[in-house]
C-alpha cells in the first residue's frame, strides 16, 4: 500500500509544499490535505482587506482548486484531534483519516475568555476571513448613523484594525465612525520607541481614542466592562488581545512547549512522535522562542517541504535555521506605514509602499501555483 501523507491546515508555512505536491504523487504518496475552509487567507493583507485597499480574492490562496490540480484530496473539515498511537486524525464530520506522515499547520487562535454571550457584532481578528463579514457590517451599520467601535488590544494588529477602521470609514455615504482602543498598559509595549511614537501620533491625528492603564475585564455584545468598573457601549468590538497556538495539539496528548504550541526539534518534527511535523504559529521551537510571526511560517516552508518528503522516503532532513532580524511593516490604513528592523524605524508612505509591494509579490508567486 502506498504511504499517505496527510496535511493539517493549508497555511503558510505549507506553501511551498502545497505549490509542490506533484512531487509527492509522483512518487507514488497518497496526499491528503485538510482544511476548514476552500481558501487560505494572507494575515499580513487582512487589516488591508478591512479597511478597502484589498478585495478578498487578492488575498486569499485557492487551497482546493491547487490541491486537486496537483494530484492531491483535498477534505474540508477542520481537525478535531489527532491521535498519533493510531496514526490517524480525527475530522469535525467524524471521519478518520490515517497517516504515516503528518504535517501540522494549523495556525492560532485569538483567546475569547473575555468574551461573555455570543458572538454578534464582536469580531476575533482572526481567522481572517470573518474581517471581511466585519467590513460589510461596519457599511450597513455606518450608512446609518455615526456608529462606536472599540478595538481592544494594544499590539500591531491592533493598530492596523484601528487604522483600517478609521479608512473603512472615510468611503462615500459613511458615518464616520468613534473608534476607541483599549491598548491595555499601553500601546505597542513591545516595541521601539520610535515605532510606538509614529503609531500613538497617527491614531491620535485621526482622533482615534487610546485608553492605556486599563484592562478590559469582559466583552458582551455592544459593551465592555475595564478595570475600573466602568461599563463602555460600543456597536462593534473588536478582539486583538494576542494569539496563542491551536490547543488541538496539547488536547491530543502531543507534547507543547511554553506557549502552547507542539514542540519541535530543529527537524521541524515532534519531539516525541517523528512522524509528525509542523509549522507556523502551531509550534513551539525547541532550539529558542519564535515569536508569532508568518515571517518565520514563510521561512519554514522549504525545510517542511524538504523533511515531509524525507520521511516518507528515508532521505536525510534538513535543520530549520530561524535566522536573524525580521523586517516588520505595519499598515496604518491612510496610506502609510511604519517599518523597523534592527534599530532602524521608517514612517509614511515609502513603508507602506514596500509592504504592499512585497505582500503583493507574496500573492503573486503563490497564487501562480493555483
Ligand atoms: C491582523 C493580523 C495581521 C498580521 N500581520 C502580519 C504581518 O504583516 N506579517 C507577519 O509576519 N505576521 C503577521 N501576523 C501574524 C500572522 O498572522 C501569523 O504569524 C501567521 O498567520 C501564521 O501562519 P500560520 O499558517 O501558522 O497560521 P494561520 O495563518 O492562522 O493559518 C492556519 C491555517 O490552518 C487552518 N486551520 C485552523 N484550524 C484548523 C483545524 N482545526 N483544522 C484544519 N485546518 C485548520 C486555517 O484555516 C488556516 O488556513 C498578523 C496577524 C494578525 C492577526
Amino acid at each position: 500500500m502506498s504511504k499517505r501523507l496527510v496535511i493539517a491546515g493549508g497555511g503558510h508555512a505549507h506553501m511551498l509544499t502545497l505549490a509542490h505536491l506533484e512531487d509527492f504523487v509522483a512518487k507514488g504518496f497518497e496526499v491528503t490535505v485538510i482544511g476548514p475552509d476552500s481558501h487560505h487567507y494572507y494575515s499580513g493583507m487582512g487589516p488591508g482587506m478591512l479597511g478597502g485597499t484589498y478585495r478578498p480574492e487578492e488575498i486569499r490562496f485557492a487551497t482546493q482548486q491547487l490541491v486537486e490540480n496537483k494530484g492531491g484530496l483535498f477534505i474540508q473539515a477542520k481537525v478535531t484531534g489527532i491521535q498519533p498511537l493510531e496514526r490517524a486524525v480525527r475530522l469535525s464530520s467524524g471521519e478518520e483519516v490515517p497517516y504515516d506522515v503528518l504535517s501540522c499547520n494549523l495556525g492560532s487562535q485569538v483567546p475569547a475568555d473575555l468574551i461573555k454571550g455570543p458572538l454578534e457584532d464582536i469580531f476575533l481578528v482572526k481567522p481572517i476571513e470573518r474581517l471581511f463579514k466585519a467590513r460589510q457590517r461596519i457599511l450597513e451599520l455606518g450608512a446609518k448613523q455615526r456608529i462606536r467601535i472599540a478595538v481592544v488590544g494594544g499590539g500591531p494588529s491592533a493598530v492596523e484594525i484601528a487604522g483600517n477602521i478609521w479608512r473603512l470609514g472615510q468611503e462615500p455615504g459613511m458615518q464616520e465612525p468613534a473608534i476607541t482602543v483599549f491598548a491595555g498598559r499601553s500601546l505597542m509595549p513591545h516595541h521601539s520607541p520610535g515605532v510606538r511614537q509614529r503609531a500613538v501620533a497617527s491614531l491620535a491625528a485621526r482622533s482615534i481614542k487610546v485608553i492605556s492603564n486599563t484592562r478590559v475585564q469582559q466583552i458582551h455584545q455592544r459593551q465592555l466592562f475595564d478595570s475600573e468598573g466602568i461599563t463602555h457601549k460600543f456597536d462593534i468590538i473588536f478582539v486583538a488581545v494576542g494569539v496563542q497556538p491551536n490547543r488541538l495539539i496539547g488536547e491530543s496528548g502531543i507534547p507543547t512547549g511554553p506557549q502552547g504550541g507542539m514542540l519541535v526539534n530543529r527537524y521541524l518534527q515532534s519531539i516525541k512522535h517523528t512522524r509528525i511535523f509542523g509549522g507556523g504559529d502551531c509550534i513551539d521551537f525547541q532550539d529558542r522562542p519564535l515569536d508569532k510571526v508568518g515571517v518565520y511560517a514563510v521561512r519554514q516552508n522549504p525545510i517542511l517541504r524538504h523533511n515531509l518528503m524525507a520521511a516518507l522516503t528515508g532521505e536525510r532532513m534538513q535543520a530549520f535555521a530561524p535566522g536573524g532580524k525580521y523586517l516588520l511593516i505595519f499598515n496604518l490604513g491612510d496610506g502609510t506605514g511604519i517599518l523597523s528592523k534592527w534599530s532602524m524605524v521608517l514612517g509614511g508612505r515609502l513603508a507602506f509602499f514596500i509592504k504592499d509591494w512585497i505582500d503583493r509579490r507574496f500573492m503573486r508567486t503563490f497564487q501562480a501555483f493555483e
